[in-house]
């Protein structure tokens, strides 16, 4: 492995840094860290990032709603969009008879997790991707950050960049204030194999980005690559997504796991208790449509992912910049979150290049995506008052009356338009 601390031993030591050896520590080798490294490496910065997994990160998470911000972010950084996904041509809703009641036509390309990080992994030299590292400190100082890790040796750099998403250990040093709330609700997934559902649920909602929409629960299910990224007839998958609301009591009765250990904020999924999913099976069996419910059986496991947001007051702390998750993270319900990490290296980049002063350029990063990152959280819980919790302001209400309507939901649900507004 590359580590260039131990090529220059410049562990907390001060020494001058000419433009063209500036250096950058992200920590984080999803979505955001990799973005960052990119736009980085661009202008022309050495950056090493550093993810705690021991293992390459693969089969995180499933469905990936794509923008053109999205679109825009990877070809600027150079990973491109070769076969990004499947394209729908429409939204549709449907009964709980499964018959579609409305429909609005929107090409959007529904990618995988998968996918995107294996695009924008082959933007990073293999030498400066650090796994198993897990961060635990960072000491600043006028000259840069000294970042440290569980395993081993610090790392010395102008810059450290935090992409470790929204339990962000980088940012439970610098803002240790700003913690995820819970929206209390919270989400079952699962994407069952296209081939294991059945030709009415092929014909009927497969090729859709599909709505059903029970009073307090939302159903959504869209087409997604296969294994190995693989978007052949046949071998494709269906991202099912169902909102439930439970309150911060019920989410702390389910996440104790199958061994009857506590979990503080989601259970990994091969430990959720077998009697709740069989409890979730019984629930669904009375209230979804077939087509749905078809892709519900198909899964094997399916798991729960609470739902959390939250927006730090600050993208930067002297030499600490926050990107992606771990800056703000927002309800699920736009499907920005990767938009957002594009857009915030980018504009990291940005700075950086065009101010010579490392701290000028984070202070104009700071008040570039701060409160971006702000909006787009107020915005995903604008749309989260569907679900009717915690709506208490007027604006609040008009919003849940308004999103009652299913073309509402259409029209609203995972699509940018909060950035015209
Ligand atoms: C249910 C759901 C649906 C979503 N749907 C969409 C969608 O349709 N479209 C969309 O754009 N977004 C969507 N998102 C949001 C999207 O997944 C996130 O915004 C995105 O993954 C954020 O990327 P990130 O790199 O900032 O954080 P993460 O993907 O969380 O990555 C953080 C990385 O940091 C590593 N790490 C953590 N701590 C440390 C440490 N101490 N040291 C070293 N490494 C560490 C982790 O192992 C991880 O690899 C969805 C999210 C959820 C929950």
């Amino acid at each position: 492995m590359n580590k260039p601390e131990r090529r220059n031993g410049l562990a907390g030591k001060r020494q001058p840094r000419s433009r063209a050896r500036r250096r950058a520590v992200i920590i984080g080798g999803s979505m955001s860290g990799l973005f960052s490294a990119s736009f980085l490496r661009q202008i022309g910065w050495d950056v090493d990032i550093f993810e705690r997994s021991k293992v390459e990160l693969v089969g995180r998470g499933a469905g990936i709603t794509t923008h053109p911000e999205l679109l825009h972010a990877l070809e600027a950084s150079g990973a491109g969009t070769v076969d990004l996904g499947i394209e729908v041509k429409k939204r549709i809703t449907i009964n709980r008879h499964g018959v579609c009641i409305g429909e609005r036509p929107l090409r959007q390309i529904l990618t995988s997790w998968d996918r995107l990080q294996n695009l924008l992994r082959q933007t990073i030299d293999p030498g400066h991707y650090h796994l198993g590292h897990t961060f635990v400190a960072v000491d600043q100082d006028a000259g840069g950050v000294v970042v440290h890790f569980r395993e081993g040796p610090s790392e010395r750099a102008d810059l450290l960049v935090g992409g470790d998403g929204i339990r962000s250990a980088v940012r439970a040093q610098v803002a240790p204030e700003s913690q995820p709330i819970y929206a209390g609700y919270y989400i079952w997934r699962g994407a069952p194999n296209e081939a294991d559902l059945a030709p009415e649920t092929l014909a009927s909602i497969f090729p859709y980005f599909t709505f059903f929409l029970p009073k307090r629960q939302q159903v959504i299910g869209y087409p997604i690559a296969g294994f190995n990224n693989d978007l052949r007839p046949g071998h494709r998958r269906y991202n099912f997504i169902w909102y439930r609301v439970g309150d911060a009591q019920r989410l702390k009765e389910m996440c104790v796991d199958e061994n009857g250990r506590q979990h503080e904020f989601s259970v990994p999924p091969p430990l959720i208790r077998q009697n709740l999913i069989d409890e979730m099976r019984a629930e669904a069996a009375e209230i979804m449509p077939a087509p749905f419910l078809d892709c519900l059986n198909a899964i094997e496991r399916p798991f729960f992912t609470p739902v959390y947001d939250f927006a730090a007051p600050r993208a930067a702390y002297g030499r600490v910049a926050l990107v992606g998750d771990a800056a703000s993270s927002s309800r699920p319900h736009m499907g920005f979150g990767v938009a957002k990490a594009g857009g915030d290296a980018q504009a990291l980049a940005k700075a950086l290049r065009t101010h010579d002063d490392i701290d000028a350029a984070l202070e104009i990063y700071n008040a570039e995506r701060q409160p971006i990152g702000e909006r787009i959280m107020l915005h995903g819980r604008k749309l989260g008052t569907y679900m009717g919790v915690s709506v208490n302001s007027a604006d609040d209400r008009k919003m849940e009356a308004l999103l009652q309507d299913y073309w509402a939901m259409m029209d609203w649900i995972a699509v940018p338009n909060f950035l015209s507004q």
